[in-house]
C-alpha cells in the first residue's frame, strides 16, 4: 500500500464530522480545510527523506517549549496539531527513514497504522474471552496462519497435535520472561515430585525453596541481554556460555554438553536455556542440530524426560526472514520441535509496527499452569466452560490490547508473496552493500555477514601491520564521521576486542540508492580518516 492507497484507505476508516475531521488532519491531507498541513502521517512517510536521520536537540530540549501545568481549558485540535512538527518532531529520530541502518529496524507499513487506528478506537483490556471474543480468537487464527507463514513446526499450531499456539507480546524481552517463568514451573513439577512432596505441605515448599537457588538459566556471550534480564527478574542463576569468531560466534552442541556437566558439577541445575536465531552483534545463528543431538543423549535429564532443559528460541529480528523457504533450510528450522517456545518480532522487520512479538510454545498448558490465578471478580461462564481462551493466563499482565488486528491486516494486504518478496529485497540490498565493501580491501574488512542483511565490518589494515587498538580508533572515527552526515546512521559493537560498524538495510522505505548513497558517505568518510 502506498502513501495515496493509506489517505483512501484512512478516509473510508474515518469519515466525516468535526472529531472526524481531527483525525483525518492528522493522518491523510497535506492541505485540508482551513489551515495548511505538512505533518500528516501521510506527507511525513512522503517528505521522511528530507529529514536528518538522527534528532539532533540537546537533553530537556522540550521543557524549554512546554508548559509547566496541563492546560485548565481543552485547546482546540488546530493548535495542539501544529506542535507535532514544532515541538515533537524535532525530537524524533526516524526510524523509518530509508537512511536508518542502525540497531534492527522497528517496522510498520500503512496496513498496520491502519490496525492500530481501528485497536484504539475499540480499546479495551481484553485479558478473557467474553471481554471481547474477537480480540481472542482473531490472535489464535492470525497466528497460527503466521506459525504457516513462517514454516514452524505442526507443534507450534493452536490446532497441531500438542496443544501448542501464539500469543502476541509487547517484546521478545516479555516473551523471554514469559517462557523462562513456565520454564521454571515445569522444571519445578517435575523435579519436585507430589508422592514425596504433597501439595501444600511444609516440606514441599522446603524442596522447592532448595531446588530455585540452585536452578539456572543459560545464554552466550552473543544472546540478548533480555535473558539475563529475566532472570535478574525471577531470581534464579544466570550463566553466560563465551563464544568467538571460530564458531561464527554461535553455540554449538559440544561447547553446550561441557557447559552442562561443568555446572552439574558445580551442584547447580540447568533449566532453561535462549538459543538465538539471528544474534544482536552479527546476525549468527545457533546450531540447532548440535543443540537437539547434545540434548537428546544428555546423560541426567534426556530431552522429552522430566527435568529437561527447556530450550527458547529467540527469533526476535530473524525470525522474519523465514518467510523464504530457503531461509527455513538454511537454519534447520523443522528442528525447533524439539524445543519448547519460540518468538520472533514483526514489529522488528515484517512491516507491522511496534508492539508485535508473536511468542509460539509447543503446549499450551506449561504458560496456563504457571501464570493462571483465578479471582473471584475475572470469573466468567465462557472460562468455566473451558471452552475458549483466555490470554491472561499465558501472560504476565492481565489487560491487553487488540495487536492481531494490525497482523491480520498486514498479512492480508501483503500476502506471503508480498512479505516474500519484501524480505528478500532487503536481504539482496544486504548482499550488494557487502559486495561494495569487498571491492575496497584496501578500506574495509568484513568481521560477519552479510547475515540477514547485516553486515558487521571495521577499517582494514591489519595486513599492513596495524594493531586491533589502531584500527578501533580508525573505526570508530569513521562511524562517527559517517553518521555526522545525517543522511544515514548506524551502530557499532564490539567482538573479541574489534570494535566494528553493524550496517543493516532491511528498513522498509530502504532502496537500491539509499543503499548507494550510504556506500559513498561511508567510502569518502574512509578516505579523509585512512589519509589523515
Ligand atoms: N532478542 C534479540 C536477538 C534482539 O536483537 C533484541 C533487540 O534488538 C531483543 C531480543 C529485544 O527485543 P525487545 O525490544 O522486543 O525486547
Amino acid at each position: 500500500m502506498d502513501s495515496q492507497g493509506f489517505r483512501d484507505a484512512a478516509a473510508t476508516a474515518i469519515d466525516d464530522s468535526e472529531f472526524r475531521y481531527s483525525l483525518k488532519s492528522l493522518l491523510l491531507s497535506s492541505t485540508s480545510g482551513n489551515f495548511t498541513n505538512t505533518n500528516t502521517v501521510a506527507s511525513y512517510y512522503d517528505n521522511l527523506d528530507d529529514r536528518n536521520v538522527v534528532s539532533t536537540v540537546e537533553p530537556g530540549y522540550l521543557r524549554k517549549l512546554l508548559p509547566s501545568e496541563a492546560p485548565v481549558e481543552g485547546e482546540a485540535w488546530t493548535d495542539i496539531h501544529k506542535d507535532i512538527e514544532g515541538k515533537i518532531l524535532p525530537g524524533i529520530t526516524h526510524w523509518q527513514h530509508p537512511g536508518f541502518h542502525a540497531f534492527f529496524p522497528c517496522a510498520t507499513s500503512f496496513p498496520s497504522i491502519l490496525g492500530e487506528l481501528y485497536s484504539a478506537a475499540l480499546s479495551g483490556a481484553c485479558f478473557n474471552w467474553i471481554c471481547s471474543p474477537a480480540v481472542t480468537e482473531l490472535e489464535t487464527i492470525v497466528l497460527d496462519w503466521l506459525a504457516k507463514v513462517l514454516g514452524l513446526p505442526e507443534c507450534y499450531l493452536s490446532t497441531g497435535p500438542t496443544r501448542g499456539g501464539g500469543v502476541i507480546q509487547g517484546s521478545a524481552s516479555e516473551a523471554v520472561l514469559t517462557a523462562m517463568v513456565a520454564a521454571r514451573d515445569k522444571y519445578l513439577r517435575e523435579t519436585v515430585p507430589l508422592e514425596q512432596f504433597p501439595e501444600g505441605s511444609e516440606a514441599r515448599e522446603d524442596a522447592i525453596a532448595h531446588k530455585r537457588s540452585k536452578m539456572v538459566a543459560l545464554a552466550t556471550t552473543a544472546t540478548h541481554s533480555s535473558t539475563k534480564k529475566a532472570s535478574i527478574i525471577l531470581g534464579v542463576r544466570f550463566h553466560t556460555i563465551a563464544v568467538h569468531a571460530d564458531t561464527g560466534y554461535s553455540l554449538t552442541g559440544p561447547v553446550l554438553a561441557k557447559t552442562l556437566a561443568e555446572l552439574r558439577a558445580r551442584g547447580l541445575e540447568p533449566f532453561f536455556m535462549t538459543a538465538t536465531m539471528g544474534t544482536t552483534d552479527t546476525c549468527a545463528v545457533d546450531d540447532f542440530a548440535g543443540i537437539v543431538s547434545t540434548l537428546k543423549s544428555d546423560p541426567v535429564h534426556p530431552a522429552g524426560t522430566p527435568g529437561e532443559l527447556w530450550v527458547h528460541i529467540d527469533a526476535a529480528y530473524a525470525g522474519s526472514a523465514l518467510v523464504l523457504p530457503s531461509v527455513r533450510e538454511q537454519v534447520s528450522i523443522s528442528l525447533i520441535e524439539n524445543f519448547h517456545s519460540f518468538d520472533m518480532n514483526m514489529h522488528k522487520w515484517l512491516l507491522t509496527n511496534f508492539d508485535a512479538s508473536c511468542l509460539f510454545v509447543r503446549d499450551r498448558n506449561w504458560f496456563i499452569q504457571a501464570l493462571t490465578i483465578n479471582q473471584a471478580v475475572y470469573g466468567n461462564k465462557a472460562s468455566e466452560g473451558g471452552l475458549v481462551t483466555d490470554y491472561r493466563e499465558w501472560q504476565i499482565p492481565l489487560g491487553r490490547r487488540f495487536r492481531s488486528l494490525k497482523i491480520w491486516f498486514v498479512l492480508r494486504n501483503y500476502g506471503v508473496k508480498g512479505l516474500q518478496s519484501y524480505i528478500s529485497r532487503t536481504l539482496k540490498l544486504g548482499e550488494e552493500f557487502a559486495d561494495s565493501l569487498k571491492s575496497r580491501p584496501d578500506l574495509f574488512e568484513i568481521l560477519t555477514g552479510p547475515n540477514f542483511a547485516l553486515t558487521v565490518f571495521r577499517v582494514a589494515g591489519k595486513e599492513q601491520g596495524k594493531s586491533d587498538e589502531e584500527l578501533n580508533a580508525l573505526t570508530k572515527a569513521v562511524c562517527e564521521k559517517i553518521n555526522a552526515s545525517g543522511r544515514m546512521w548506524v551502530t557499532s559493537t564490539v567482538l573479541d576486542g574489534r570494535f566494528a560498524i553493524r550496517m543493516v538495510t532491511s528498513v522498509s522505505t530502504t532502496e537500491k540508492e539509499h543503499v548507494d548513497r550510504a556506500w559513498k558517505i561511508l567510502v569518502e568518510a574512509a578516505e579523509e580518516v585512512v589519509k589523515a
